[in-house]
């Protein structure tokens, strides 16, 4: 029996996978969560012998209204030569923790797990649903989700997908992989403000029904390729399954034995398919949700206050640089129903402040600040020959304070969500602060000499590459844009 998924403001709203899938955002603005949390039917015994493709379609096929058929065609389209490893996620062991890395699809961070298979789950839901309209993907970025969602519908027929991102709040290979992108159905377009205000004024648009009506009228609809979309949330769920059966097989922890999970965190797409995860029956026995010095999230776990009325901060890990945590909401809803996270969700908007009682006691916050996070860098460098990102340096110095608080010695999981090159300049300069004034792309050749890893394939001579996304446009102008560009 196919899973039903209901609104986190209102449990009468409802809709198959395939559903919530092309509408990304329930109509009033809340956000699709599965009426109950499927158990994993197989044992970890029985999994451990799975491909990363065969474990995906374990966990896909619990969540989606789609055919056997249909779904293995999604995961095979998505889950290729893409990565460039076969195992798709490599799980290494470093020093004092494994590390999950997420980072070998085309665009180097972690959105490419569920990226590279949403453009596929979404053609497939609109077949089901007969849809007519061709689908059009706004989407908000902090500098990671805007490529991985070009490079998945770029040249996918029937859809068109516009990007948003901060001009000022993302690294110089963020914004080059995103403004030298092909492809005639994308548009990006640079903000003057932050990722908040496009996820704001995204979300607006969505359910926005003046507009709606003017869409359907020239023959398209509004999906989403953020992590409010179902279609994003339900693949990232994989991984943690993943890192647990290699951890078993490299003989970190005997099968059924619980393991901890740092994750670094922004919107909390990452660690609420954890959470999931667990409440699947994965045996985890904590997750640190790890924040930059934009510490909303560790406040809140800490004190069940949400706050983000306070300063925003850019930092080096701007994957992570937001202070409204969309996801959150699916937890406050899980956690205390439908009439709670809609009175916290109405009190955010209005006060940009709620409080809500935390009964999940697995979820901790931990937080680096620019000096940490620099640190960490270095120091695991130093001792292990191993570079981290900053993002997940980020995650690894807040394992650090977590342990030694908390007294825990499970075997942590450190999910890795990019690559250090994707931060080369940052990365370098915590390496040595000779290298602080140097350009990204000349010091690539550097961190490929000291990391003995080799430059992806998908930035090699990425900066001689032609520009073809100038837009620039003011936060309050993000709808006129939209407008401009298909109307
Ligand atoms: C998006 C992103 C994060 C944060 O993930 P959320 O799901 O938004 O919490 C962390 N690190 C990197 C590199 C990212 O791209």
């Amino acid at each position: 029996m196919a899973l039903t998924y209901i609104g986190t403001r209102d449990k009468n709203i409802q809709a198959t996978a395939s559903e919530a899938i092309l509408r990304g955002i329930c109509p009033d603005g809340g956000l699709y969560i599965p009426m109950e949390i499927p158990k994993m039917e197989k044992s970890l015994e029985e999994l451990g012998k799975l491909s990363y493709q065969e474990l995906a379609y374990e966990v896909l096929r619990l969540y989606l209204d789609f055919t056997e058929d249909e779904l293995k065609a999604c995961i095979a389209g998505a889950y290729d030569e893409k990565f460039d490893t076969a195992e798709i996620v490599p799980v290494v062991k470093k020093g004092d923790a494994l590390f999950l890395e997420l980072f070998h699809g085309r665009t180097l961070a972690f959105k490419d797990m569920a990226l590279s298979i949403l453009p596929y789950l979404m053609k497939t839901a609109a077949k089901r649903q007969g849809l007519k309209e061709e689908i059009v993907i706004l989407t908000a970025t902090s500098g990671d989700t805007g490529k991985a969602a070009l490079e998945g519908f770029a040249g996918v027929d029937g859809t068109r997908i516009m990007v948003f991102f901060p001009e000022d709040g993302v690294s110089p290979v963020q914004k080059l992989q995103m403004t030298t992108q092909e492809g005639d159905n994308t548009c990006v377009v640079g903000i003057k403000g932050n990722f908040d205000d496009a996820q704001s004024a995204v979300k607006s648009i969505f359910t926005d029904k003046e507009l709606e009506k003017e869409l359907a009228a020239k023959g398209f609809r509004f999906s989403s390729a953020n992590s409010i979309n179902i279609g994003r949330l339900v693949p990232q769920i994989v991984y943690y399954f993943w890192a647990y059966l290699k951890a078993v097989e490299m003989g970190e922890i005997h099968g059924g034995e619980e393991i901890d999970f740092t994750v670094p965190t922004g919107n909390f797409g990452d660690i609420l398919a954890g959470w999931y995860a667990m409440k699947m029956g994965l045996p985890v026995g904590h997750f640190v949700c790890a924040s930059n010095d934009n510490k909303v999230l560790y406040d809140f776990f800490r004190t069940g206050k949400y706050d983000r009325n306070r300063e925003f901060h850019v930092t080096v890990s701007p994957s992570m640089d937001i202070l409204i945590s969309s996801n959150l909401e699916r937890l406050l809803c899980h956690m205390g129903g439908q009439d709670a996270a809609k009175a916290e969700m109405e009190s955010l908007q209005k006060n940009g402040v709620y409080t809500a009682e935390i009964t999940e006691k697995k979820i901790s916050g931990e937080f680096a600040t620019e000096a940490e996070t620099f640190g960490a860098i270095r120091n695991f460098y130093e001792e292990t020959g191993y570079v981290m990102d900053t993002h997940t340096a980020v995650a690894y110095a807040a394992y650090q304070k977590y342990k030694k608080e908390s007294g825990d010695n499970r075997p942590m999981v450190i999910v890795s969500t990019a690559s250090p090159y994707k931060f080369t300049k940052d990365v370098m300069a915590a390496l040595d602060e000779k290298y602080a004034k140097g350009d990204a792309f000349a010091l690539m050749a550097e961190l490929e000499k000291i990391s003995s890893v080799k430059v992806p394939k998908p930035i090699q001579g990425l900066e001689k590459r032609e520009i073809h996304h100038k837009n620039v446009c003011e936060k309050g102008e993000i709808k006129d844009m939209v407008k401009g560009w298909l109307l």
